[in-house]
């Protein structure tokens, strides 16, 4: 592969802001300096009047997931295409292993569903739902793969809830094999009585999603979860966290001096839970786990990403279609398929409402989508950061680009947006995968099946 030299441009990375040229060799970065001169043979990229980044890291994504009886819309290969469009070069998803099963099997299972398919890198954490007599060591068995993070539901009894035996053996286990543990975090016995209590009032819209879930069961699911950690002495990771009560809870622990980390996405900042009393059971379309919660507290998150009481935004990309899946719970909300696209629009999304708009610095913005989750999903430097040695994993960004967020030009297999008519300033130009140009502008260059799996490293160098 002949070099690739990136000109003009100015870097941004979670550090710094300066202008440099950006030299690729292969699929690695080799030199990051102003003025570095082109050489015969190398493909030049003029990036004059544009930001280099380093590519996006969505760490929680669901593709080809099965969920209550259908499969999430997007597989690997739709779901990492659209990715690379909203600038994103690495994901990491979710296998989840079946009650009685070994995550061996699971692990296998999620291989298939990504390789020939997926366009863009790709990790993926380990769902446990069942510990079993071999879970611990499965857990080992699961580090030495790569898979250095698994997830554990306080929510969904009977499905994917577990107890907190098994949550705080799974902690402990992380002490000795270094892994990080990720929390879903909302106290589902407590959610499950309130939701039976709707039913049975006949009270069935989507919009009794979000008022059968309130704010505090995922405060107290949090604190516990924190607690356990702590008891255990590991480091606790809390996806998608929704509320202002549940963020009080992390920031209280870190103010302690303990290694809480937690992600918020897009949908918790922009949207409230407004959108799910939409008529024509449009509501639907906003039904997913934390549900949307009252605007109120959408300051108090982006307060939270300032202040690093947040440290990642990702999406929990599920999507399902509105027309023939969301629709399965048109006479029950509970039976709405839990999920909503974003893998797409995470970046343009951050850049104009965080950055444009004020709420965060540009470093903040890369720091947030890419350099921490890198680091603390053990992929750093080699992804999220843009210096020798690094995958060239980067995206060309114009700042000034206005963009229209639609169903109708999306790349995501899904019949709706959840961002539909949104107008945002700053889009990805051009879009590089370990050196390869994958996206230029609306045109995608990349395969199907490039994708590598990324084998993570366990103690990710986010704690001590
Ligand atoms: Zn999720």
């Amino acid at each position: 592969m002949a070099n690739t030299l990136i000109q003009g441009a100015t870097v941004v990375t979670a550090q710094e802001t300066r202008a440099a040229d950006v030299l690729i060799e292969g699929e690695r970065i080799k030199e990051v300096r102003a003025g570095i001169p082109a050489r015969a043979g190398d493909k030049v990229i003029d990036a004059k009047g544009m930001y280099v980044i380093p590519g996006g890291i969505d760490a929680h994504t669901h593709l080809d997931m099965p969920f209550g009886g259908t499969t999430s819309a997007d597989d690997f290969e739709s779901g990492t295409r659209a990715a690379a469009f909203g600038g994103t070069t690495s994901i990491v998803d979710f296998a989840i292993q079946a009650r009685g099963t070994r995550m061996r099997d699971a692990l296998d299972t999620w291989w298939k569903k990504a390789e020939r398919k997926a366009a863009i890198d790709y990790g993926l954490h380990m769902i446990i739902t069942d510990l079993g007599a071999s879970g611990l060591e499965d857990m080992d068995d699961m580090v030495r793969e790569g898979v250095a993070s698994f997830k554990l539901f306080m929510a969904y009894p009977n499905v994917l809830m577990v107890d907190d035996t098994t949550i705080f053996k799974a902690l402990s286990q992380t002490a000795k094999n270094g892994a990080l543990v990720c929390m879903h975090a909302e106290n589902g016995s407590i959610i499950d009585v309130i939701v039976a209590r709707a039913l049975a009032e006949g009270k069935t819209a989507p919009i009794y999603h979000a008022l059968t879930r309130p704010p505090r069961a995922e405060a107290e699911a949090v604190h516990r979860a924190i607690a356990m950690a702590e008891i255990a002495g590991v480091p606790v990771y809390i996806v998608h966290l929704s509320s202002e009560d549940a963020l009080k809870e992390v920031r209280e622990a870190r103010d302690r001096g303990v290694p809480a980390f937690a992600e918020t996405c897009p949908q918790y900042l922009l949207l409230s839970q407004d959108e799910l009393e939409r008529p024509n059971f449009e509501g639907a379309k906003y039904v997913f786990t934390p549900p949307l919660r009252p605007k109120e507290h959408q300051p108090k998150l982006w307060e939270g990403l300032k202040n690093d009481h947040l440290q990642v935004v990702s999406t929990d990309h599920c999507p399902f279609c509105f027309k023939d899946q969301k629709i399965l719970g048109k006479d029950d909300f509970t039976k709405i398929p839990n999920g909503g696209p974003g893998i797409e629009n995470r970046l343009q999304l951050i850049h104009h409402h965080g950055v444009n708009l004020g709420k965060i610095t540009l470093n903040r913005f890369v720091e947030l989508t890419s350099t921490t989750p890198a680091r603390i999903f053990g992929m750093y430097p080699k992804k999220g950061e843009i210096a020798p040695g690094s995958d060239a994993d980067l995206v060309i960004w114009d700042a000034n680009a206005p963009y229209t967020i639609s169903v109708k030009t999306h790349h995501m297999k899904v019949d709706y947006s959840m961002f539909e008519g949104y107008e945002v300033l700053g889009n990805a130009r051009m879009v590089l995968s370990r050196g390869e140009v994958i996206v230029d502008g609306q045109k995608f260059l990349g395969a199907s099946g490039r994708g590598n799996y990324i084998k993570r490293a366990a103690r990710g160098g986010a704690w001590k």
